[in-house]
């Protein structure tokens, strides 16, 4: 064992936090909060030689151990012959997406708009993941027809979002069947939360009755993304609206539906004005590395991001409005302990951000020990 060097398995990425760091697995779709320290050692020594290594940290032999065994069974790290390690090379870490637009989302409420135009000329922008949204009851018959009118026009998945009773209980579940490109449905108003795969789908219910345009932006443990696209894009973009396009629910064209801000209409648009216009790419750039508080949460890059519902509207740099998460002591609103940003010292206003670090150490001590 000893000859051997440690290697950390490159679907496992991590990132450093304020309070702790997370190591998320992308082929088991697992995550582990881990010290920041652990962080820092798998990164400076992967692929060095074992034997190396704890002559390296000689003197913090125990935690050392503690830190390899931990990662060892989590099939965080592996040890093997240093000339294997060929066999294994590291992942580009870059995002590259060849068309101005990705991902579409439909909204739909009691009115029907004709978007077929529309699709087929967001799809030669490059658009090939489609959200359809339905804030209110649909009769299998709405359903099948605007279904049937996406699914030929050459995207590449679409994502449901739906009242509970009209897949389950008025007996549309066939449709997932008939329509092969629905990969994942989310169902409001379900009798139960959680997640179930039917039909190789994965189907996401919620308790909660309604959904509407203002739920934009809600950020919990149950929103993270863990596609490795994801990761990537978020660090260098903005990982909800970068190449984003949206139709709402009376077929006007915006960023995000949930936008104020105007695009078109889409009975009478012209993509190639759009997407030169300054409004729909000016939050491209804004990656969680420039928002604040994110910046310091260890979730930042399976976070999805929310520019149109910020915690300050005067502030597009502020953290999403939506999100109970507080990264300096690691706690969700809700859990025992937990603190809001001001009392643990985190202000944002005109005169800038500004974080007490005495003030977090102490409450950190009181939750967490040294
Ligand atoms: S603080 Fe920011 S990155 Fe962290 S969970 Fe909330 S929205 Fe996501």
């Amino acid at each position: 064992m000893t000859d051997k060097c440690m290697m950390v398995f490159d679907s496992c990425k991590s990132i450093k936090g304020y309070n702790r760091g997370i190591i998320i697995d992308f082929h088991r779709f697992k995550y582990f909060y881990v010290p920041n320290t652990l962080i820092d050692f798998l990164n400076e020594n992967d692929r060095m030689n074992l034997i190396q290594i704890k002559k390296n940290y000689i003197e913090n032999k125990e935690i050392i151990e503690e830190y390899l065994d931990f990662s060892e069974s989590n099939e965080i790290i592996t040890f093997t012959d240093y000339s294997l390690t060929n066999n294994f090379p590291k992942m580009k870490e870059e995002f590259y997406y060849p068309g101005s637009i990705s991902n579409i989302i439909l909204d739909f409420n009691l009115l029907m708009y004709d978007f077929g135009n529309f699709l087929v000329e967001a799809v030669n922008f490059g658009a090939r993941f489609l959200q359809i949204r339905f804030f209110n009851k649909v009769s299998c018959d709405f359903l099948n027809d605007i279904l049937s009118r996406v699914c030929d026009k050459g995207l590449y998945s679409i994502e449901l979002i739906i009242n509970y009773d009209d897949l389950f209980e008025n007996k549309n579940l066939n449709l997932i069947t008939k329509f092969n490109l629905i990969q994942n449905i989310f169902c409001y108003n379900s009798p139960k939360n959680g997640l179930e795969e039917i039909y190789s789908k994965q189907i996401i219910h919620s308790k909660q009755s309604k959904i509407n345009l203002h739920q934009c932006g809600y950020v919990s443990k149950n929103s993270f993304s863990f596609t490795t696209d994801h990761f990537f894009e978020s660090k260098k973009y903005n990982s909800c609206l970068n190449k984003k396009i949206s139709v709402d629910e009376f077929g006007v064209i915006k960023k995000c539906p949930s936008s104020i801000e105007v695009l078109g209409y889409v009975n009478n648009f012209d993509l190639n004005i759009i997407t030169n216009l300054n409004e729909f790419s000016k939050y491209d750039l804004i990656n969680k590395e420039k928002i604040e508080v994110c910046k310091d949460c260890e979730h930042r890059h399976i976070c999805t991001d929310c520019r149109i519902n910020v915690s300050d509207p005067k502030n597009i740099f502020s953290k999403p409005k939506f999100c109970t998460y507080n990264p300096y002591i690691s706690k969700w609103d809700g859990e025992e302990g937990y603190k809001t940003l001001a009392e643990c010292g985190v202000i944002s206003n005109e005169n800038g951000f500004s974080i007490d670090h005495d003030k977090i150490a102490e409450i950190n001590k009181v939750l967490w020990g040294e």
